[in-house]
């Protein structure tokens, strides 16, 4: 399938190390803003908690099954994340809601991210930081929805990601929780306030997160 322009539709793509918060302020944009559906990734990692297949995610049995989705060209964008599990964005995820005359809102990883702009030029791309690398540790911690491993593994891979912040066209750092509401309904309601958001007023923020050595 190639992809229609859909211009008129907003694709906002929430990207963020893991735990920074980006599923958080992903559903809350969905609740608050009638109009905004998240996009659904299929993924071979298997159901935590209370999630189902079809609501975060649809769940692949295997990756020969994801495989055969790749040759089937389902996909817009896919990665295999942390080495061990495929994420992909399919182009109905995606097109399903533009379709219904809605816009989409995809939280998915960095790579994806720009994989998405590749595709759909106009699509908003928002990295989503957190306050400290300490503070990204311990809500990863609190989260317990990790093994001290794969945290670890979050963690190394959350300075590599903060290193392809320049591709994003809004860096939002989460740390009060409804200051980062506010500062997303700015860009959703492309207020000038979103402004201060873009990478050359955040590069001092960036670069406190890369220098900064993670504690416990
Ligand atoms: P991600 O989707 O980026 O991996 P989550 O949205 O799951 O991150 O958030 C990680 C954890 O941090 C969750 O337990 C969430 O409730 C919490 N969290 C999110 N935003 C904040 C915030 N601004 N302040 C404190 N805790 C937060
Ligand atoms: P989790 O296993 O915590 O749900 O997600 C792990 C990571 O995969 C997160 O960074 C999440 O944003 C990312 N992810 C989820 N869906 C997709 C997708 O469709 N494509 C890509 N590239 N990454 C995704």
């Amino acid at each position: 399938m190639s992809a229609k322009s859909y211009t008129d539709h907003r694709i906002i793509v929430v990207s963020a190390p893991s735990g920074a918060g980006k599923s958080t302020i992903c559903r809350w944009v969905e609740e608050t803003f009638d109009n905004f559906d998240i996009s659904i990734s299929h993924t071979t990692r298997k159901p935590r908690g209370d999630e189902q297949d079809g609501r975060e995610y649809h769940f692949v049995e295997s990756d020969e099954a994801f495989k055969e989705m790749i040759n089937q060209n389902a996909f817009v964008e896919y990665a295999h994340v942390y080495s061990r599990y495929y994420y992909g964005t399919s182009w109905s995820s995606i097109t399903d809601i533009l379709d219904k005359d809605r816009n989409a809102v995809l939280d998915i990883d960095v790579q994806g991210a720009e994989q998405i702009k590749a595709r759909f030029p106009h699509a908003e791309l928002i990295l989503v930081v957190p306050p400290s690398m300490t503070e990204l540790a311990r809500r990863l911690r609190e989260r317990k929805t990790d093994d001290p491993e794969e945290i670890k593994r979050r963690l190394d891979r959350a300075r590599e990601e903060l290193t392809h912040a320049e591709k994003f066209d809004y860096i939002l750092q989460n740390d009060d929780l409804d200051v980062s509401k506010a500062m997303m309904r700015n860009i959703i309601e492309q207020n000038p306030e979103a402004k201060s958001m873009r990478i050359a007023a955040m590069q001092p923020v960036l670069d406190s997160l890369m220098n900064e050595s993670i504690d416990g």
